[in-house]
């Protein structure tokens, strides 16, 4: 038996930022893992996507200059040498920022966790006990009920693992995209610059349909068509079957049921919080509806020794599945469950997100539904992006920015950005809202010209003049 000052079940990102925070605070921590270590975003998502998406976008790029006067090119693709450098990177990166961290004060216990009691789990075969626990067990791909489906081999967006059987070594002829979401979209452009028939199915009208502005889908979805990806809406796959090498769906769409043809599907239709096979009953720890373990403010859930933070607390209460998101609350939840200093609160008013697809999605704040739903009198304003001069000088004119203000204030509550850089400008915005900036200070801020980041400006000044009729620096 051993027993720990802080257990973890996971061993992901929020839970190293969890044991170090134990370790700085002089405590004893263990993590638990079935998979492999590190969890989601090194292994399976952040990483290895960005690392292959970037490799994507050089080769669509070489074959597409913008610049009259460069001819385009056609870079010999090896898939199977790309998807070796990308296991590399992660190797490297896993071991320098993960395992390399687990010494004395922090250990790993290999296997399938699940509660015993309140304060113990078992892992691997053994009673492991913990004074504090904290529940960081991510989350993972939803797989719906569709017909047929459990007879198929099909990917999800584990489709980017190593060292996992699940991982995709050859590129596929053609693949149909269960969905129409943030993944979808950034491994739906990968493919297709790679030189996949791709096809996503969303079942809305519209692509990022649900927490973004109601102009990014359809700018996003304009690109990717123009990029030769097929993106039916409105549409339910309902059943599929195998047939000769590939995969049939039988999608029911506004105009009847039609069928998709592809070599590989792959199931992207969110993803849930891995709370139901832990036997969490046995801690007494209350779940949502969807699966998202109920914390408060403090990430302390009902029972007061558990805490949980990452993934596995969901988005519902305003919170996002991402790994700075867990990676912060993990320290926290790890400071209130072992400090005797004051507790510290999870803020999740101000947090920026991006989608890497190219031009990048990058939003933060309240969409203008939101803050009206909030109360908020609005003034909004959506531009195209071809208004910011870096954009014209750079000749990548794609995509949108809109801000959302309260008119009576001018503070600014959010802003959604479809550009070039987007997920490196939207931190001037965080930082704004942060502060509670008004509509004034993006405007006086001094920005360098040409940046993409002017775009925050230009919006700004758009609320009180024209701003196609600006001189160079949007003054
Ligand atoms: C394709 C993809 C791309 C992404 N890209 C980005 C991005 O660019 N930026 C970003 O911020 N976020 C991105 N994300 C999301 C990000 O990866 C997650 O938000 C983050 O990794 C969550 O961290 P976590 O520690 O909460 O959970 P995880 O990292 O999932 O860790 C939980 C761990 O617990 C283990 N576990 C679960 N149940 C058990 C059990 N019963 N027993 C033992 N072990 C168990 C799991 O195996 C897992 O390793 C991406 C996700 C995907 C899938």
């Amino acid at each position: 038996m051993d027993r720990f000052d802080l257990l973890i079940l996971g061993s992901g990102s929020t839970a190293f930022a969890a044991a170090l925070k134990a370790q700085e605070l002089g405590k004893t921590a263990v993590m638990t893992e079935e998979r492999i270590v590190g969890g989601t975003c090194v292994n399976r998502g952040c990483l290895p996507s960005k690392n292959l998406i970037e490799a994507a976008r050089l080769l669509h790029d070489a074959q597409h200059p913008r610049y009259p006067g460069l001819s385009s090119t056609r870079p010999k693709l090896d898939f199977a040498r790309l998807v070796a450098q990308k296991d590399e990177v992660i190797h490297e990166y896993r071991k320098k920022k993960y395992e390399s961290l687990v010494g004395d004060s922090i250990r790993i216990e290999k296997g399938h966790v699940r509660f015993l009691d309140p304060h113990a789990v078992e892992v691997g075969g053994k009673r492991i006990e913990g004074e504090k626990v904290l529940i960081a067990t991510g989350a993972r791909p939803v797989v719906p009920p569709i017909d047929g489906l459990a007879e198929l081999p099909y990917l999800t967006s584990d489709l980017l693992t190593s060292d996992e059987p699940m991982e995709l070594s050859e590129l596929p002829a053609s693949l149909l995209t269960l969905g129409g979401g943030y993944i979808a979209l950034e491994l739906g452009q990968m493919f297709r610059r790679f030189g996949s028939e791709v096809t996503i199915v969303e079942r809305s009208g519209e692509v990022l349909s649900r927490g973004y502005e109601p102009e990014v889908g359809p700018a996003v979805r304009a690109i990717l068509e123009g990029e030769g990806i097929r993106v039916v809406t409105h549409a339910t796959v309902r059943s599929v079957r195998r047939e000769g090498f590939g995969v049939v769906a039988a999608v029911e769409t506004r105009k009847g049921v039609e069928e998709y043809r592809a070599a590989r599907l792959i199931v992207a239709a969110g993803r849930r919080p891995n709370s139901d096979q832990i036997a969490i009953e046995k801690a007494g720890v209350s779940v949502g509806r969807n699966g998202q373990v109920l914390v408060d403010q403090y990430l302390r859930t009902n029972v007061p020794h558990v805490f949980a933070a990452g993934d596995v607390i969901g988005s519902e209460t305003g919170s996002q599945m991402a790994t700075p998101v867990g990676s912060h609350d993990g320290g926290i939840a790890a400071h209130n469950a072992l400090s005797d200093g004051e507790p510290r609160t999870a803020d999740h008013r101000v947090i920026p997100r991006t989608i890497f697809t190219d031009p990048q999605v990058a939003v933060v704040g309240m969409t203008e539904q939101q803050a009206i739903a909030t109360g908020h009198t609005c003034w909004c304003n959506t531009l195209p992006i071809s208004l910011v001069p870096r954009a014209g000088a750079i000749r990548d004119t794609r995509g949108i920015i809109k801000m959302v203000a309260d008119a009576e204030t001018d503070e600014v509550l959010g802003v959604s950005i479809v550009s070039v850089s987007a997920g490196e400008v939207i931190h001037e915005a965080a930082m704004a809202l942060r502060f509670r900036a008004k509509l004034r200070d993006f405007i006086d801020l001094l920005h360098v010209y040409p940046t993409m980041a002017e775009a925050l400006k230009i919006v700004a000044i758009s609320r009180f003049k024209d701003p196609a009729k600006l001189s160079c620096c949007a003054d």
